[in-house]
């Protein structure tokens, strides 16, 4: 039984792995395709990058950042969650892939734009519109149905890669809280931000020396240089009718 299932290795369902895995829940992320970001041909608006990065190397390095964290990943399309006891959903929830062995999670979050089908048999509350469905949500990120939630533009966030990885985070938030986590902030500090104060350094916070400090600049710096060193060969993802046009 995991702590927290996430149906969706997009750009939301990653950036709320980082946060439960960092938090300390065993979580596993579920993707059966690829994201939506893979048809970007230069992502110029994420922050961080001035001259903006390629699509593919922002969910390479993300992925890599997700597993450092804790995360482990799983391919397959999830095809059906159901509750293990619909009277007491504090005893989680099965999740049935294509090929695989059925999967168990005490908590679901459902980060796969554009597909929801699974989810009709928890009857979250569904929202059609045109021929795609939105999952209704609260601030959370929480669904009508406890211990499921939904992030990124499946939760009919705005269809941009920054505010899907903020609501990705913001969704694992309401998880960290709802798990009852001992939690404060996921804060890395230099050494006696809180203890020169006398104070406990917080829960989920670290505090680092200089040496430290230094260590884990250099190794940033070596993974980014390693990381952008050469151009990507793979190319990005024609939209699906201009690729059958061209057949
Ligand atoms: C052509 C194009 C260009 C874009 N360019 C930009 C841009 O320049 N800047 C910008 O900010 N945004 C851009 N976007 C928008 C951005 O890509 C999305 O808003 C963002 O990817 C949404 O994140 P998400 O996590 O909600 O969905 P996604 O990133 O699409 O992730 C969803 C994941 O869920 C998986 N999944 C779906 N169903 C299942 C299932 N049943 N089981 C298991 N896994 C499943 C999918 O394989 C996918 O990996 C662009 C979008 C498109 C289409």
């Amino acid at each position: 039984m995991r702590d927290v299932c996430i149906v969706g290795g997009g750009v939301a369902g990653l950036a709320a792995s980082i946060f439960t895995a960092r938090a300390g829940l065993d979580t596993l992320v579920v993707d059966g395709g690829e994201s939506i970001l893979a048809r970007n041909a230069s992502l110029e608006n994420y922050p961080g990058f001035p001259d903006g990065i390629d699509a593919r190397r922002y969910l390479q390095l993300t992925r890599e950042q997700a597993k450092n964290a804790g995360a482990t990943f799983e391919l397959g399309h999830v095809e059906g969650v159901t509750a293990i006891d619909e009277t007491v959903l504090e005893r989680g929830f099965v999740l049935e892939t294509d090929g695989g062995d059925p999967l168990e999670a005490r908590r679901v979050i459902a980060a796969s734009w554009s597909d929801s089908d699974y989810l009709v048999p928890l009857d979250v509350g569904r929202l059609q519109r045109g021929n795609k469905h939105f999952v209704s949500v609260d601030e959370g990120g929480r669904t009508a149905v406890d211990g499921v939630y939904a992030a990124g533009r499946i939760a009919d966030e705005p269809h941009q890669a920054i505010i899907a990885a903020g609501h990705g985070a913001k969704v694992g938030f309401a998880v960290i809280h709802d798990a009852d986590v001992n939690y404060y902030q996921d804060w890395v500090v230099p050494e006696g931000y809180f203890t020169g104060r006398g104070r406990e350094v917080p829960p989920a916070c670290e505090e680092i020396d200089d040496e430290e400090r230094r260590r884990r600049d250099e190794r940033a710096r070596e993974t980014m240089v390693e990381a952008l060193s050469e151009p990507l060969e793979e190319r990005p993802t024609m939209h699906p009718s201009v690729e059958r046009d061209r057949e």
